[in-house]
Formats: C-alpha cells, structure tokens, sequence
C-alpha cells in the first residue's frame, strides 16, 4: 500500500455519514488532492485539530484513481492561523482565497506554486503590517498566472507592440483574452480601460512572490482596475459563482461590481 506523504492546507471539509470526513487539501507536491478521513469525527489521535479549514498539515494518505476519492491514514497539524478567527474581513479573505483555489485548480498541476501562494496568502493576514488593499488582486493575478490563464501583459495581443514602450494605457479586451494597445482598442469588442500605472505593474515579473508584490506602491485606482479585470479573467473560467463572495459583501470589501470610475466601453 503506498502511502504519500506532503504538507498541505485544507481547504474545506464536510462530514460523510457518522463518523468520516471528506477532505480536500492543497498539498505541496500532489497538487489538490480530495479524500475520506475514515473515523475523523472520533480519532483525535489520527487528526487531532488538522482537519479545519486554513489548517497548515502533514497529510498522509494512499492516492487514487483520477475522480476517486484519497484514504487519507492520517494528519498531523504543522501550524494553525489564527487570522480568520480574528475577524470577519480576514475570515472573508482567506475563505476566498482558499475557495479560489479549489475551483480554480482541477488536479495536480502546478502543486508547489499554488501551495506557496495559499501559504504565503494566509501568513500575509496573519501579520497587520503586510495587510494592502493589493492583497486581493495581487493573489489573483498570481493564482490567474499559476493555473496558466493570465493574459500576456506586455505587449499588444493583435499587433505586438510593446506596452510598456508604448508608455500609455491600454483596454483588456474580453473577446480576445488579451490587451491591446490605442491603435487596435476599435478591434476588441467589449474592453476595460486600463491605466498606465496599471499596464506597467502588469509588465512586472509577477514571480516575486505576494509579499514582493504586495510591498509595490500602487494607486486605488490602479487596484480597483486590477480588481476588474481579474473579475472578467476569472469569470471566464469559474464554474459558478463562489459563496465566499457574499462574505467579502459583509465585510465591507467592495465588489468590483460596485467600484465606481472604472472605464468601459
Ligand atoms: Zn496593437
């Protein structure tokens, strides 16, 4: 019987008849892995605390057949974060953050990347002084990036040109999953205005991780617009809308639906 064996965060968990749990976890190096924790409701010895959601774990479990579920033998609990019980706006993000994920990565790709970001994510809440307006699009463009669906930033997506050369704003065309520059904008359809302090933290090399990120000046406006058009990338792929986004309503984060001066055409 093979036993796996990875650090993990869960990410949601529900109880299965009596006494199991159905657990699904982010590992580090089997990407999302969903399984049965037989027992979970009596063993506190087996999973004693590890299976809450945001729980940082070493999981152990035999790996299935694709669309069947893990056994999962047993969870030991690496770190719990205490940021989403501190408050609704932390619990709305890191639900978010951990809801994402979940629909947002099908299997085992892309495991390590996505992984570190979950980590890093829930540690930025854990520590006031990381905490930016950022943190929201910033984890979605990284997610957006790490799953393989972010647009190329740096140049026009008809003809090529260098934004960053070009040193102006720019629209994200809808229909053509890319920017364009002033030149092709009349070709895109449906397109957002973009600024060009957008465009130009857009070109950066996102591989820095969150909290490089996250430590970069950025105006309102440009994070709103970011916001927006993270929305448009992600409702392209999202099979349904996600609950979390009620909980951000709650707690007073605005939903890009009602941010206001965004340009569209
Ligand atoms: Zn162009």
């Amino acid at each position: 019987m093979v036993e796996a064996r990875t650090p993990a965060i869960v990410l949601r968990t529900r109880t299965h008849g009596e006494s199991d749990k159905i657990v699904t976890f982010m590992t580090r190096d089997w990407g999302k892995v969903t399984g049965i924790a037989k027992g979970a409701k009596r063993s506190h010895r087996r999973f004693v605390n590890a299976l809450e959601p945001f729980a940082h774990v070493h999981v152990r479990f035999r790996p299935s057949q694709a669309n069947e579920l893990a056994f999962i033998f047993g969870c030991d609990l690496i770190q719990s974060f205490q940021a989403p019980s501190r408050d609704l706006q932390r619990f709305a993000l890191a639900s978010y953050t951990a809801e994402l994920v979940d629909a947002m990565v099908i299997g085992g790709e892309s495991g390590q990347e996505i992984y570190s970001l979950l980590f890093e994510s829930l540690s930025v809440l854990e520590e006031d002084s990381l905490w930016t307006p950022l943190f929201l699009p910033a984890f979605e463009f990284l997610l957006l990036s790490h799953v393989g669906y972010a647009p190329n930033c740096t140049a026009c997506h008809y003809c090529g040109v260098s934004l960053l050369e070009r040193g102006g704003a720019a629209t994200f065309s809808v229909s053509a999953g890319g920017l364009l520059c002033s030149h092709c904008r009349e070709r895109g359809g449906a397109t957002l205005v973009l600024s060009a302090e957008t465009v130009q933290f857009l070109c950066r090399p996102q591989f820095g991780g969150l909290k490089a990120l996250l430590a970069t000046p950025v105006s309102p406006r440009a994070c709103a617009e970011m916001r927006a058009l993270a929305a448009r990338l992600l409702n392209q792929h999202l099979p349904r809308p996600l609950k979390s986004l009620a909980f951000l309503s709650q707690a007073g984060i605005p939903l890009v639906s009602s941010i206001d001066g965004l340009q569209e055409e």
